[in-house]
């Protein structure tokens, strides 16, 4: 097998018939062996259904069935898990990523790239205030992290097989892909291309699941909130003993004081505050560190038509 197309699907079945179209008319035209891995990542739109019907009448075609959604990020890495190709595409199901770049990206691979990656030059039909936050959030990303994580890239890309490998061993249950393929290493190398408008539908990214996403990329690969509060804990310390310095000063020396409601109440919130902000990140991190000490599956799986596992063995 060349190449495996992993897709995840969450309540795609408007854009799924064009989406297997174009893949396949430019997979004939590479002319290489390849599969599609639909991860259905729950929903409730007959997605499923659809892609059943096409693995009848294609046997290219696998699926993962999940048992509910358990989000973009895991319905990647789960696709990953399974795929057989020596080299894998990841793309969205709503043609917001052309199959049409697909050979430019397998041409550069060949050239002795372990990942190509898409980068958009543009985004078409995304809401300035996503594009806002998104470009910020990396540029952000960028600077507190050790990482060389590329900028205006979504999880567009050809990985070869040994990256898959590296992923895998990689146990964190708070996906970052695009951060941890980064932190892969090996040969990297980017295309350029320009983002479509999603064809139909609407998107299943929320704004809590991309603060969730924005979050879980910032502390599985920086320190930096955390070195944050520490910074914030000294520098309110040195202004607290500032101010007390002189409010012994003004009491017991120049005896010009007032009764201090007004500074005391303002460094009560204050220090309220920082510290609320303060426990808030270490959460962040204790949480995460819970759920990779649980170790619960990152997915489940409902139904599917591997050949790589059996149906007992269902829970990956
Ligand atoms: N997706 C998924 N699970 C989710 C949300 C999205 O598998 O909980 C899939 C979705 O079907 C699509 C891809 O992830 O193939 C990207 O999602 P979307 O287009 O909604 O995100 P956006 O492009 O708006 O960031
Ligand atoms: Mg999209």
């Amino acid at each position: 097998m060349d190449i495996t197309i992993v897709i995840p699907v969450y309540n795609e079945l408007s854009n799924l018939p064009s989406l297997f179209e174009r893949t396949d008319k430019v997979i004939g035209q590479m002319g290489v062996s390849a599969e599609w891995m639909f991860v259905h990542d729950g929903g409730n739109d007959g997605s499923l259904e659809w892609i059943k019907s096409l693995a009848r009448r294609d046997e290219r075609v696998r699926y993962i069935d999940f048992s509910r959604n358990f989000g973009h990020q895991v319905a990647v890495s789960a696709g990953l898990d399974h795929a057989t190709g020596e080299y894998i595409v990841i793309m969205d199901a709503d043609l917001q990523d052309p199959p049409e770049i697909i050979p430019t990206l397998y041409s550069e691979a060949l050239k002795g790239y372990e990942v190509v990656y898409a980068r958009r030059r543009q985004r078409k039909g995304e809401h300035f205030l996503k594009r806002w936050t998104a470009g910020l959030f990396y540029r952000i990303l960028r600077k507190i992290t050790a990482v060389d994580i590329p900028l205006d890239t979504g999880d567009f890309r050809i990985i070869h097989q040994k990256v898959a490998a590296v992923l895998k061993q990689m146990p964190e249950r708070h996906k970052f892909l695009r951060g941890q393929i980064a932190w892969a290493g090996y040969r990297q190398s980017f295309v350029e291309y320009d983002r479509d408008e999603r064809l139909g539908g609407k998107s299943g990214y929320t704004w809590s699941k991309m603060i969730r996403f924005a979050l879980d990329g910032i502390t599985a690969f920086s320190d930096f909130p955390l070195r944050l509060v520490t910074y914030f804990g000294f520098i309110v310390s040195f202004i607290a003993f500032i101010v007390g310095l002189y409010a012994l000063y003004s009491r017991f020396i120049s005896g010009d004081y007032v009764q201090g409601w007004a500074s005391l109440i303002i460094s009560v919130l204050f220090l309220g505050g920082i510290q609320m902000i303060a426990i808030g990140i270490i959460g962040e991190y204790i949480s995460r560190m819970q759920s990779d000490i649980r170790k619960r599956p990152l997915y489940v799986i409902n139904d599917h038509n591997l050949s790589s596992i059996s149906k007992q063995n269902d829970n990956s």
